[in-house]
């Protein structure tokens, strides 16, 4: 499942986001009661999903399927893998720091550098929408080949291409103790519509949530207004 917008409400900016009292129990159940078989699958970093769940690693695919890390119920604690993205180039800081700075002169745009992606967030200034669309549209030329922009909720991402939501499933599902089960697969943005299409294919259960008017053109076969009811669902389950 995804984390911001699916089992966490959004928050204004992107580091008051955090999982609600008995979110981390509740998910730690549903873990053991899957053999594991759990993982959060976020464009967020790996290292900030750990910060957000203190004491316990579950298995994270972060930066939309760019990093890999299986939870410690499954392996010994270690690096998360990287598929797409070399270490940040001299191209990519350059375009990283100009974003960086350009942010600063539009009140209410949040800057939020990932490591090997950054990102820029306007829920507090959706004024601002078209110049943050042509600040990142300019990052992108000036960081050159391997990238691409992914918009978002209120955000304008620059992740490293050659790796998505879906290739993330692909590669779980490969692998114990994800593989030979019916994948189910929850989010709300068009981001998630990646493994919705991936989960779809493999006979599994998708579930977008958001009010009807933003899920209308969803892949996914079933829909949950609210963040709130994704978690009541999912506690009646756990
Ligand atoms: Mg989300």
């Amino acid at each position: 499942m995804d984390l911001d917008g699916t089992l966490l409400d959004l928050a204004a900016s992107p580091d008051a986001v955090s999982p609600g009292e008995g979110t981390q129990d509740m998910l730690q159940t549903l873990e053991a009661a899957a053999s594991g078989a759990l993982a959060l699958i976020t464009g967020r970093p790996v290292a900030f999903v750990d910060s957000l769940f203190p004491g316990y690693r579950f298995t994270v695919a972060g930066l939309h399927g760019t990093e890999l890390r299986p939870g410690e119920r499954i392996a010994p604690p270690g690096a998360a893998e990287t598929f797409a993205g070399e270490a940040p180039t001299a191209a990519f800081r350059h375009g990283r720091d100009l974003v960086r700075n350009a942010a600063q002169d539009l009140p209410g745009v949040l800057f939020e550098d990932k490591g090997r992606a950054f990102a820029l967030h306007y829920r507090q200034a959706p004024e601002h929408r078209a110049e943050v669309e042509q600040i990142m549209e300019r990052a992108l030329i000036c960081v050159g080949d391997g990238y691409l922009l992914r918009p978002g909720k209120c955000v304008v991402e620059l992740c490293p291409a050659g790796a998505d939501k879906g290739t993330a499933i692909r590669r779980l599902m490969a692998e114990p103790p994800f593989a030979g089960r019916i994948p189910f697969a929850a989010g709300d943005d068009v981001t998630d519509e990646a493994m919705f299409r991936v989960v779809n294919e493999m006979n599994g259960l998708s579930l977008r949530i958001g009010e009807p008017e933003m899920t209308r053109d969803s892949l996914a076969m079933a829909k949950l207004p609210s963040p709130a009811d994704f978690r009541t669902w999912m506690r009646r389950i756990a």
